[in-house]
């Protein structure tokens, strides 16, 4: 599946540039842009360009793909911070996926809270 096979996807029309963001990176198959509502000194979300609805359907069709998006939010912490980040993909309504286009949420700057 292709970003054009998913006209209603709000992520899709980021990556066609129908709906603007705050872009800071960018590579041949994903894009990084700012959270519309930071969490973080640095929230930024790194998505393919192709859609893919979840991370497991992601990693299952296009590990290289998968890796770049890392690869991306890695280069994007290091230009933004200290490189030190964290990389948080919801999964699942309950785990808080509002948006079903795979997304990385990257987090950074500063001491970010532990987990329980
Ligand atoms: P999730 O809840 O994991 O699906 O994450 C979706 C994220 O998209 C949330 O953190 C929203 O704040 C963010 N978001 C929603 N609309 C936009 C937008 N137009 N531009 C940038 N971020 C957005």
């Amino acid at each position: 599946m292709t970003s054009t096979d998913s006209p209603d996807c709000l992520f899709c029309k980021i990556v066609a540039g129908d709906i603007p963001a705050d872009v800071v990176a960018s590579s041949d198959t994903a894009i990084a842009f700012r959270d519309i509502a930071p969490k973080a000194p640095v929230h930024v979300l790194v998505v393919p360009k192709e859609h893919y609805p979840d991370v497991p359907a992601f990693a299952a069709s296009d590990p290289e793909g998968l890796a770049g998006v890392v690869a991306l939010a890695d280069g994007v912490a290091s230009d933004l911070g200290d490189g030190q980040h964290r990389l948080i993909f919801n999964t699942g309504p309950k785990a808080g996926q509002t948006v079903f286009h795979v997304h990385a949420h990257l987090l950074a700057g500063g001491e970010l809270p532990g987990f329980a």
